[in-house]
């Protein structure tokens, strides 16, 4: 074992704040990680929070971050992919059981026995994991991924939770040139489920409820702007998309964009506000239309994400922080006041 720098929240209602904690010493099929950048969620906001305790309770202290690329320091003697010096990434998962069914099919995110990368029971030093607002992180070399060599690696560190949480459901649900596609939530993930579905060739649409991003919509590859709140303006869409993906993180009337489908269309919640959603029934009856969610996505597809993400040069369009700027980046999320991704500067954790 031995003590890295890290931040981490003492209750629900304390700033992030300096501290160390322990990481075990690699074993033999692990990677130790320099960290370099880490993305800030808002599912770390909500966990430091915990404001999802009905579902996740949280467990403090509590540090979070689950965008992480760095640099390799040292691996195990079993380890085959990665050497010191190598660029690598981890994202929301860092163990699963390797031998369920869900394992099996590359979807380790449904595993009952994930160890997510914070908050989760931490079979080795006890108590539970560390997330990446650290120094350093030692993962399991299953869960370690290939950062390609073009990419900015500020920018490229959302990718490991806004990136495949976006990526994922798309591919699933078919978003390919065609099919008009909706993104609801111009934040860190609607970002990035903007620049895939436009890589995808779809018609892209995004809904705002913040005027002031709209040309940045169409920057980052929107072929329309809606600004949702404007009833008028989302009655021109109605009964007429393929696919939306609602990645909104606080309450929200989910049934005016279920009307927006068309037979047959799909709602795909990636948003997880912390209460309930009211679903009106005529919504989905009308048209067949289906609501669903995912979470995520599978190591070998966040894997292909990645690999996608160099061929295409996508990345995050990122505000770079130091850590001692988590508490108000976390401010600025709950205002929608984020382009579109605060990315850690981690060399500000040795320096602080
Ligand atoms: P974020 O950067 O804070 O973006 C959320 C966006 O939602 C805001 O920028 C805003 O966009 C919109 N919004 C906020 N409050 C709203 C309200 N009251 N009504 C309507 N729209 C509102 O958050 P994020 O990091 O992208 O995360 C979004 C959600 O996804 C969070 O709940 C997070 O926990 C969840 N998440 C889920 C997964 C998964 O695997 N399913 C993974 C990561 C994150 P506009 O300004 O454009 O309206
Ligand atoms: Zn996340």
């Amino acid at each position: 074992m031995y003590k890295t720098k890290a931040y981490s929240a003492a209750s629900a209602t304390s700033p992030l704040a300096s501290a160390t904690i322990p990481r075990r010493d690699p074993t033999d099929r692990d990677v130790q990680i320099e960290i370099l950048f880490c993305g800030i969620c808002h599912s770390d906001l909500h966990s430091v929070r915990n404001e999802w305790s009905s579902f996740i309770p949280t467990v403090y202290p509590i540090v979070p971050g689950h965008e992480i690329v760095g640099r390799v320091t040292q691996v195990g003697s079993a380890v085959t992919k990665y050497k010191p010096g190598d660029l690598a990434a981890v994202g929301c998962m860092v163990d699963s059981d390797g031998t369920c069914t869900q394992c099996q099919a590359g979807l380790e995110q449904f595993c009952k026995n994930t160890t997510f990368t914070f908050n989760s029971a931490d079979k080795h030093l006890g108590g539970v994991t560390y997330g990446g607002y650290s120094d350093s992180i030692v993962v399991d070399e299953r869960f370690v991924l290939r950062v390609p060599a073009n990419l900015n690696l500020a920018g490229a560190a959302p990718l490991l939770c806004a990136g495949i949480t976006t990526y994922s459901p798309m591919r699933h649900w078919g978003v390919t040139k065609g099919k008009k596609v909706g993104v609801v939530g111009l934040g860190g993930l609607g970002h990035m489920g903007v620049k895939f579905a436009h890589a995808f060739g779809a018609h892209t649409v995004v809904f705002t409820t913040t005027p002031a991003k709209k040309e940045d919509a169409l920057r980052l590859g929107a072929d329309e702007v809606v600004v949702s709140r404007n009833a008028a303006e989302m009655q021109k869409h109605a009964g007429s998309f393929d696919f939306i993906l609602d990645a909104v993180s606080a309450d929200h009337d989910i049934n005016a964009y279920l009307n927006l489908l068309a037979r047959d269309g799909n709602l795909t919640l990636v948003g997880a506000p912390s209460k309930p959603l009211g679903v009106a029934a005529f919504a989905l009856l009308a048209g067949r239309r289906s609501l669903s969610g995912s979470n995520i996505g599978g190591i070998a597809e966040t894997q292909e994400m990645l690999d996608f993400c160099g061929a295409h040069n996508i990345t995050a369009d990122v505000e770079v922080i130091p850590i001692q700027k988590a508490n108000e980046a976390y401010e600025r999320l709950l205002k929608s006041d984020v382009k579109y991704r605060f990315s850690i500067d981690m060399a500000s954790l040795k320096a602080g």
